[in-house]
């Protein structure tokens, strides 16, 4: 077969193909297997569960990919590679859980961590010259910038240091790190992977065959293995990634577009509007924008609050990427203090765009 689109591929990729196989690459519940085969023992070998879901998305940025237990198991299977005393550069804004594992390793004194706002280009050039790990996200959640992937991948580098990239956000369909030069890209399943807030899953991409032998190997050491209904369900979310992404991206330029206009709102932030400072770089590297916005009640956090428990149709819960729109006030989650109090981040999900902006309007008019 000649090589397929990504949408094609995600929906064709690892099947069985032998005669009177499933179509599905099924569950399979076992820590243990014969002796004979390839596979022993599951937490060091693999699973054909983990094993398919593995080959569509590693095919997809371009790498090989290894499954872990959820997003901060893969992050910590990266971490866990640095000696004692490396030096680690991390985005100034970088998902809370992240930041919190660099920040208290250094309190152990295992590294020493400097933070780099993601668009200062000249400040993550200069952390690759004297760095170990640069912890890159982009687009950044929850302010939604970017780093200029193409400058910094191309960067010189300290010797042995490691680029990675939080790719959740973007997802592997928007934005394949590996490309411009990254060693890791990682993803939390959790979100657009999975896409129905039913599991916890976490990917590494990592371009050199002999880094992924090295998170393999850390995967059966901390046991930090995903669970075999898990890899199943994201496998099967995967199946349907195109349009689940490309439903929630059309609803989320329709709902930015509509609160950019809004007089009790200020500060918008979505790549795919015109009016965000980075939208070219955000075309010229990404295929599609995601369904993330951020947003500010001017009137602060109670009205922020106040609007949160008034939408019907939009969850108030956390997280982000599942096929239900969730709202949320980021600066009372943990961690988040430090946000502006009336900061809103909306993940837009695949209803009926009129009716989510009908249900924001009914909010903010309460
Ligand atoms: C959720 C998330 C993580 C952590 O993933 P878990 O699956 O919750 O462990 C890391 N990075 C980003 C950007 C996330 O949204």
């Amino acid at each position: 077969m000649e090589k397929l689109s990504p949408e094609s591929w995600l929906v064709k990729a690892a099947r069985p193909e032998e005669p009177g196989a499933p179509l599905n690459t099924p569950i399979i519940p076992s820590s243990n297997f014969l002796k004979g085969a390839g596979i022993q023992y599951s937490r060091e070998d693999s699973t054909p569960t983990w094993n398919a879901l593995e080959t569509i998305v590693g095919e997809l940025e371009g790498g090989e990919c290894v499954a872990y237990s959820s997003g901060m198991a893969a992050a910590a299977a990266v971490f866990a590679q640095l000696a004692v005393g490396s030096k680690i550069a991390i985005a100034d804004d970088c998902y809370h859980g992240v930041t919190k594992l660099a920040a208290e390793g250094q309190a152990q004194g295992r590294w020493r961590v400097q933070r780099v706002a993601v668009a200062d280009t000249e400040g993550w050039k200069a952390a690759l010259l004297d760095s170990d790990l640069v912890w890159l996200e982009s687009p950044s959640n929850p302010l939604l910038v970017l780093a200029d992937l193409q400058a910094i991948g191309s960067a010189p580098r300290k010797p042995g240091c490691l680029l990675a990239l939080d790719n959740t956000v973007a997802t592997p369909l928007n934005q394949q790190p590996l490309k411009f030069g990254a060693d890791i890209s990682m993803h939390s399943g959790t979100k657009y992977i999975g896409g129905h807030s039913d599991l916890l899953m976490g990917l590494l991409v990592a371009k050199d065959p002999g880094l992924a032998s090295r998170f393999r190997h850390a995967r059966l050491l901390h046991g930090a293995t995903p669970g075999a209904l898990e890899a199943y369900l994201a496998t099967r979310g995967l199946r349907t990634l195109a349009i689940r992404l490309e439903r929630a991206q059309t609803n989320a330029l329709k709902l930015a577009t509509y609160l950019e206009q809004h007089p009790a709102i200020e500060n918008v932030r979505y790549p795919g509007v015109d009016s965000h400072p980075q939208h070219a770089l955000a075309r010229s590297q990404m295929n599609g924008f995601s369904g993330l916005i951020s947003f500010e009640v001017k009137a602060g956090g109670e009205a922020a609050d106040h609007l949160c428990n008034s939408t019907r149709l939009i969850s108030h819960a956390t997280s982000l990427g599942s096929v239900e729109s969730t709202i949320e006030r980021r600066s009372a989650q943990k961690g988040q203090e430090h946000l502006a109090p009336g900061l809103i981040r909306l993940s837009v999900g695949i209803e009926n765009a009129d009716e989510l902006q009908a249900d924001l309007e009914q909010a903010l008019g309460r």
